[in-house]
């Protein structure tokens, strides 16, 4: 498909392409809203095999950042960039401050953030070039890596849904099988068996799970093992595409709470979860806790206001359960229709009373 073609197919505000050759920077940087406010979206640095794969990937992950801060009320708009490339082997300074010019450019319309592939020190660099630039480490004045916030909204969303499901939000002798103990799957894993719950987990890295298996005696499953596991509530923290024609008829569970982006493969796998009577709670409304937190570095970071909003999920997760009823859709549904009301009318009133769309 030509870039002009899958442009013109989506809805976005703006897609910019930057490219430094000394330094072979390769990005596209897409703000799919500021209705909310500035665009805010983590730095994806990968090796897509081809131009097309990241035009389709920052297209799609612009989207789900507008109805992921949209959704958890923030006022926030949605962006994101992808860097084509290899992090291990073309990050160097130059690149990186490269591309920070490219952000600079766009003089606050886009904010940009850590992602799979950069790291909080890629961020100070890039920083160097340009103020529109968040997550910075707590000695750099922001709010250091998001994973702890992330699993504590995890946590928060899995009291609504306990609450939904048994009638209270204990969550003692219940069990969880977490896919993917990375930074936000440990941290859930360390907040599970703390709140006394009953834990099965994988990964396809070893010494992860063996640190895990070490620090808090979970069991363990091989990675095509966890969609089988009997137990109440189904983490995905791996990966995006989780749920599946091929995992969803395996799952044995009550209910799918994590935090990996885009867990669902297609739109028809909300159906199919539904059909099989499980509850999935959209993984944008679950996983915010880690932009939330970003948006508390405006002012001055303050970890208390912070964790408190991000404990705000447990009401935002209870809302899109009200809605789902009402309008007797499922969640996935019901909370892009949340987003999207969201962003209609308060992006209406915001470019109602100030034209420049300024905060
Ligand atoms: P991470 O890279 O630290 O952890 C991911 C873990 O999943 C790794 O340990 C990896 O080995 C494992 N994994 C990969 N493929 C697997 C497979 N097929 N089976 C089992 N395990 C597998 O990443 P993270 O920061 O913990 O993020 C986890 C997920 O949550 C991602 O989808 C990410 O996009 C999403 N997320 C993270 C944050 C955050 O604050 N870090 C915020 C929002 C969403």
């Amino acid at each position: 498909m030509g870039v002009f073609e899958e442009i013109g197919g989506a809805t976005h505000e703006q897609v910019v392409f930057g490219h430094d050759p000394a330094s072979g920077l390769k990005t596209i940087i897409a703000i799919h809203s500021t209705a909310l406010g500035p665009a805010l979206g983590g730095t994806r640095f990968f090796m897509y095999t081809n131009e097309d794969e990241a035009l389709h990937d920052v297209l799609r992950l612009s989207r789900g950042m507008s109805y992921k801060s949209a959704a958890a009320g923030l006022d926030l708009g949605g962006g994101k960039a992808v860097v084509i490339g290899d992090p291990a082997k073309h990050k160097t300074e130059r690149l990186l401050r490269a591309y920070g010019r490219v952000v600079g450019s766009l003089g606050g319309r886009y904010i940009t953030a850590e992602d799979v592939g950069t790291t909080t020190a890629d961020m100070v660099m890039i920083r160097r070039e340009t103020e529109h630039v968040a997550g910075l480490s707590i000695e750099h004045g922001g709010s250091g890596d998001p994973s702890p916030a992330t699993a504590r909204g995890v946590m928060a969303a899995l009291r609504s849904v306990a609450i939904r499901l048994w009638g209270d939000e204990e969550l003692a002798g219940r069990k969880f099988a977490v896919q993917g103990v990375g930074k936000v799957g440990s941290s859930l894993v360390e907040r599970l068996a703390k709140a006394g719950a009953i834990i099965t987990v994988t990964d396809v890295n070893e010494a992860a799970l063996e640190r895990v298996h070490r620090e808090h005696g979970v069991a363990v499953v091989a990675p095509d093992e966890i969609w089988g596991v009997e137990c109440d509530v189904l983490a995905p923290c791996a990966m995006g595409g989780a749920m599946n024609a091929w995992t969803v008829p395996r799952l044995r569970c009550e209910a799918v709470v994590g935090s990996a982006n885009n867990q669902l493969e297609t739109p028809e796998d909300a159906l199919r979860l539904k059909e099989r009577g499980i509850t999935y709670v959209p993984d944008f409304v679950v996983n915010a806790g880690g932009v939330i937190n970003i948006a508390h570095e405006k002012g001055g970071y303050d970890w208390q206001k912070a964790a408190a909003a991000v404990d705000g999920i447990a009401e935002n997760v209870a809302n899109v359960f009200a809605r789902a009823d009402a309008e007797g859709v499922e969640p996935q549904t019901a909370a892009v229709h949340l987003a999207e009301a969201r962003i209609e009318t308060i992006g209406g009133l915001r470019t109602r009373l100030s034209p420049g769309g300024e905060l």
